[in-house]
């Protein structure tokens, strides 16, 4: 599905959103400047820009880099800075007699902060500002799911294609760099996180990064990977076998396939993150394997790979139609490896949508 265009109109409803509820809390703009919030409201691709978000609209400042790209890319009014951005917001608070100035203190350094707040004007402060941007991202729009959707499609072609080359002896590092050339070969920009491929007891290091050492008969083998795609993440992990499984690793492995399966089954509007989470660990639990499962069950994702809302033990946020997310329960057992199965899903009214395409079974290679 690639029917929507990324016109302007994308990003003026979402700008719109934010210059209207300054008010609300008391705020006479919010200085953006992380990349992820910045493209969200303005459409700017680009890695410096602050984006000062007034009642009656947004202006972006960048550096001469983006004169171009800026004008091509946002809607909004746009100021090419000659010296470091914060010179030129700066001025522009001064200019329009700003206050209250709301800043993301998560997403910006200390030396920015200071930056800004040295030269602030007399009467005007900087208020934190946490979040605001990152709810509003949580819930997709159609554009976006399209946009998603087509990135986990890539990520799963990708997968087909360099598992299909897999055999004994290959190494973790060279299938998880067949597994990101495949995926830029079929469109996508990079991974959206370093490709996990952990073969043996290195499975049981949930994020194991790939080494040189070669996937062998009797291995299973972790292989989680994302794309990015006209900015958007996906995200996978499935399990090959090289050889032929014994009684514990199908075992396990049913257990996992069982509680991932558990876990979608929870996904709906109006279902708390956390039932979601408890309803894979109860599963898990079942087969004696809830203390072997070490993570959370899943993440937002969108422009980030990992968004809000989270879905684990402790998240009472409700889930809402259209959010993306993903579902991974894991085990993990040292002297054994780790089995992981993940997809992504998009929350309906009464359910969710399985975006990945990809078989759940085990691959036995
Ligand atoms: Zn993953
Ligand atoms: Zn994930």
């Amino acid at each position: 599905m690639t029917g929507y265009n990324v016109g302007e109109n994308e990003f003026e409803p979402r700008l719109r959103a934010v210059s209207s509820g300054l008010a609300e809390r008391k705020l006479d703009s919010l200085l953006v400047s992380f990349g992820p919030n910045l493209r969200y409201l303005s459409g700017f691709t680009g890695s410096n820009g602050n984006l000062l978000v007034l009642p009656g609209g947004g202006i972006l400042f960048t550096d001469p880099r983006y004169q171009i790209q800026a004008r091509q890319e946002s809607a909004c009014k746009v100021r090419i800075a000659k010296g470091p951005l914060v010179v030129d917001v700066l001025a522009a608070i001064a200019r329009l007699g700003l206050r209250r100035i709301g800043y993301e203190p998560a997403r910006m350094t200390c030396d920015s902060f200071e930056a800004l707040k040295s030269k602030l004007p007399m009467k005007a402060s900087l208020e934190a500002v946490t979040g605001w941007v990152e709810e509003l991202r949580m819930v997709k729009s159609p554009a976006e799911i399209a946009r998603i959707r087509r990135s986990v499609e890539t990520n799963s072609r990708a997968f087909e294609q360099a598992v299909s080359r897999v055999r004994p002896g290959m190494k973790e590092q060279d299938l998880a760099a067949e597994l990101e050339y495949r995926m830029r070969r079929l469109g996508a920009e990079k991974p959206s996180f370093e490709t996990i491929v952990a073969g043996g007891v290195r499975g049981a290091l949930p994020h194991a990064q790939p080494t040189a050492a070669p996937l062998q008969s009797g291995d299973l083998v972790v292989v989680d990977m994302g794309a990015v795609q006209d900015g958007y993440c996906s995200d996978m992990t499935r399990m090959l076998f090289l050889g032929s499984p014994d009684a514990k690793v199908k075992r396990t492995y049913r257990a996992v396939l069982e509680a991932q399966l558990a876990g979608i089954d929870a996904v709906r509007a109006g279902a708390s993150a956390k039932r979601v989470d408890q309803a894979a660990r109860e599963v898990l639990k079942g087969y004696g394997l809830d203390r072997a499962f070490v993570h959370s069950t899943g993440h937002g994702l969108g422009l980030e790979i990992h968004e809000p809302p989270r879905i684990g033990k402790r998240d009472k946020s409700k889930l809402l139609a259209g959010m993306a997310v993903t579902i991974e329960p894991g085990v993990y057992l040292e002297d054994f490896g780790g089995i992981r199965i993940e997809d992504t899903v998009v929350v309906t009214e009464n359910g969710c949508e399985i975006l990945t395409p990809t078989g759940k079974e085990l691959r036995v290679i």
